[in-house]
């Protein structure tokens, strides 16, 4: 079988950066697992795996634009301390989920806090930046309906949602 629209891919991966440190790795836990052609991994990806078979291994370079995007100053803004009341101790780095215009979530960096002006990126945090994939195919198989359906593959325990 080979990776196309509809099937979900067991993959595991290893990003690095330009500066070749190690964003995140499956290796030494769970493989991803995704249904391809539904926008589960950046588009880069996506069509760097397509065709490919079980145990087929590859080298990716993704540009910003077919992987987490273009860094957008517009999306860095002053906001209020008062939106963090429920956090006591504030500080640049701290990430927080948010809901975007579009109703994604969105991840939201604090990037600087100076009395009540709290300053945060919501930017992805690998935005702008190039993505070097390592990546083996583990696995391949048909999405079920119930996949296709929901846009992401069902794990072996039951949800609902
Ligand atoms: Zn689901």
């Amino acid at each position: 079988m080979q990776i196309g629209t509809d099937k979900v891919v067991s993959i595991e991966y290893t990003l690095t950066d330009d500066a070749e440190e190690v964003v995140d790795t499956s290796v030494g836990e769970e493989p991803l697992v995704y249904l391809h052609g539904a926008e589960n991994i950046v588009p880069g990806l996506e069509v760097a795996l397509e065709g490919k078979s079980v145990g087929d291994e590859l080298k990716v370079t993704i540009e910003p634009e077919d992987g987490y995007g273009e860094y957008l100053e517009e999306l860095v803004s002053v906001v209020e301390r008062a939106m963090f009341e429920e956090i006591d101790e504030l500080e640049p780095g701290m990430q927080f989920e948010a809901e975007a215009p579009d109703g994604e979530t969105q991840i939201v960096t604090v990037v600087e806090v100076d009395g009540d002006d709290v300053t945060i990126d919501g930017n992805h945090p690998l935005a702008g930046q190039r993505l070097h994939f390592q990546v083996k195919v583990v696995d391949i198989r048909e999405a079920t309906a119930d996949e296709l359906a929901h846009g992401h593959p069902h794990g072996d325990d039951d949800h609902e949602h």
